[in-house]
């Protein structure tokens, strides 16, 4: 296996500046990801640059769910719950260890909007568009029934319930997942590598100008089509491109708060409504609970996001109305994160009401922009714009490239036939674990973020000599996300490659120090380099659980 890391940097450099591309994707979040491994599956010669780490944006801050988004049947978004709904099993069967089953419940509530009956049509709509079978499909429960599943539920207000299939991911394990793939099939990807300007030939665009952040390099990148998949960003890019006319983004935002799950000890995830009238998450991962989300409009600056104590007190707030023997409040947080919703911007409409759908804006300069959708529509989304350019290049080039394939390429880390695999080789990594005195918890872990790739992460465990198992398995994970998947700094593993920042952030706390050795020996730092990704590290923990 090639292998996706920083010393590959200065080839894929030489690849950027001497090559001729098909395509350009600018942007390195799960839309840009999609389309890079379906151009280049099909042939397409493809580069992908992302400004910062891959998945950085909006890609690592959603709310984790492959989903059909249940809430957009009641806007009658009929098609875009079909297809988003197919599409759970879909990229559940690409990565079944990534890719979670996770049963929903939805609570019917004394005083709610919605009543029993309207929750089981919706919810038989809603499996019947995403084509749900057996099993799977919604089960009404009684008010006894409820409360045996979810004890947490006030009985007084609790009526019955609704539960039914969803799947839970990590986004950023699935976007680098798919960037890894892609590279297996030769696109040039690259983070920490800004696109700057476009250039042009004849009217046209014909490749980009780009920074090296490490480096403070810039140099050309030459493509015949270039897209702007740049999330949040799309518009800065249009605006450059001098084509930000017509349609426009309509940037929301939406926060998530961790508490330790013996705070909030719920059995299943939950979907629930609050009294203002909207739709709340709650999820339960590892050993902790996470909430979500807000939907607020945003103009403030995009590269660092803040969750306020506006919409955290909201959160808090909301859970501890729903569920009274929850006392939650702001110091229980462990973590949180906040991320923009690159949404498409409808006269009259407000953040909750406008459509998740996504579009393309192709500008007189061809410049082609992918912006709105969903992380779980993100294949969908690839095949209809990477269908658009294969067939341009068809015509100009006089080369035929097949139709999508992207259906059946498993991703990075998915050598399973299916959930009952995973299952069982958590059970063998588990005894693994016990032999190298390393807490089983770290199973499921290690497995639903590297699938099989655990086996080469415990292979590497004995040449740490480390008294300390946790911290041995640690350095042996950040050995191989530097090996495998171009982490260049400290976040990029703690945040973006592990979650740890999010859902193990007692780890970053206790070995932070250890962690920040350990980049400066390998990315040979300077003292300055060190204490500058102290300062960012440091920063980031605060941000986590400081709410202003
Ligand atoms: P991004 O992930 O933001 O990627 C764009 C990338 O472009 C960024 O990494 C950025 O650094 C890079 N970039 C920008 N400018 C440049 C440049 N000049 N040069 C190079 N790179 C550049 N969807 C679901 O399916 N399920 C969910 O549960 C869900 N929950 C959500 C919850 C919240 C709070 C939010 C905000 C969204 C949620 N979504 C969910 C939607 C989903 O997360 C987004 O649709 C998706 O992540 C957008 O991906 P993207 O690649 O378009 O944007």
């Amino acid at each position: 296996m090639n292998d996706f890391s920083y010393s590959k940097r200065p080839e894929l450099i030489k690849e950027l500046q001497e090559d001729h591309f098909d395509l350009i994707i600018i942007g390195g979040g799960i839309t840009g990801a999609g389309i890079a491994l379906d151009a280049a599956s099909r042939g397409i010669k493809t580069a992908l640059v992302e400004k910062h780490d891959f998945a950085s944006g909006t890609s690592s801050k959603s709310t984790k769910l492959i989903h059909g988004g249940l809430r957009y049947l009641k806007q009658f978004h009929i098609k875009m719950v079909a297809d988003v709904g197919k599409e759970r099993r879909i990229v559940h069967k690409l990565a079944p260890h990534l890719v979670l089953p996770e049963k929903m419940l939805l609570p019917v509530l004394k005083n709610g909007s919605m009543g029993m009956f309207s929750i089981s049509i919706g919810l038989k709509l809603y499996d019947f568009l995403a084509g749900v079978k057996g099993d799977d499909r919604r089960r009404m429960l009684g008010k006894r029934s409820t409360l045996k599943e979810e004890p947490l539920l006030p009985p007084e207000r609790t009526k019955g319930s609704g539960l039914y299939a969803e799947y839970r991911t990590d986004d950023a394990r699935l976007t680098i997942e798919i960037i890894k793939t892609a590279y297996q099939y030769g696109a040039a990807c690259i983070n920490y590598m800004e696109a700057k300007d476009f250039l042009y030939e004849n009217g046209r665009v014909s490749g980009i100008k780009c920074y090296d952040v490490f480096s403070n390099n810039s140099f050309n990148v030459k493509g015949k089509h270039i897209i702007n998949a740049a999330g949040p960003w799309v518009d800065e890019m249009r605006a450059l491109n001098k084509s930000k006319k017509g349609k426009q983004l309509f940037i929301t935002k939406g926060v998530h708060l961790v508490v330790p799950k013996e705070k909030l000890p719920v059995h299943h995830s939950i979907y629930f409504e609050v009294q203002d009238g909207r739709m709340l998450f709650l999820i339960p991962r590892d050993q902790v609970t996470y909430i979500g989300t807000t939907d607020t409009p945003y103009d403030g600056n995009k590269d660092v996001l803040e969750v306020g104590k506006e919409d955290a007190t909201y959160l808090i707030e909301a859970v501890n109305e729903m569920f009274p023997n929850i006392k939650l409040n702001l110091e229980d947080i462990e973590s949180s994160w906040s991320g923009l919703r690159p949404l498409i911007y409808e006269e009259g409409k407000s953040a909750s009401e406008i459509s998740r759908k996504d579009e393309i804006f192709i500008s007189s300069t061809g410049l082609i922009s992918m912006a709105g959708g969903k992380l779980t529509g993100y294949r969908k989304m690839a095949e209809k714009v990477v269908d658009k350019i294969a067939k341009k290049l068809s015509k100009s080039a006089g080369k035929q490239y097949p139709k999508c394939l992207t259906l059946r390429i498993p991703l990075n880390g998915n050598d399973f036939k299916g959930s009952r695999e995973v299952a069982v080789y958590i059970e063998k990594i588990s005894k693994v674990l016990a032999a190298h005195m390393i807490p089983e918890k770290y199973a499921p872990y290690l497995v639903h973020n590297y699938g099989k790739q655990t086996d080469r992460i415990l292979k590497a465990l004995d040449s740490f000599s480390d008294n300390d198992p946790e911290f041995r398995l640690l350095n042996s994970e950040l050995s191989f996300c530097i090996n495998a998947e171009m982490v260049c700094e400290p976040l990029d593993f703690l945040e973006r490659r592990t979650g740890r920042l999010y859902f193990w952030i007692g780890t970053v706390e206790k070995y932070k120090k250890e962690i920040l050795t350990t980049f400066k020996e390998k990315f040979a730092w300077s003292d300055d380099q060190f204490e500058n990704q102290e300062r960012i590290l440091t920063e980031a923990i605060d941000r986590s659980r400081q709410f202003n």
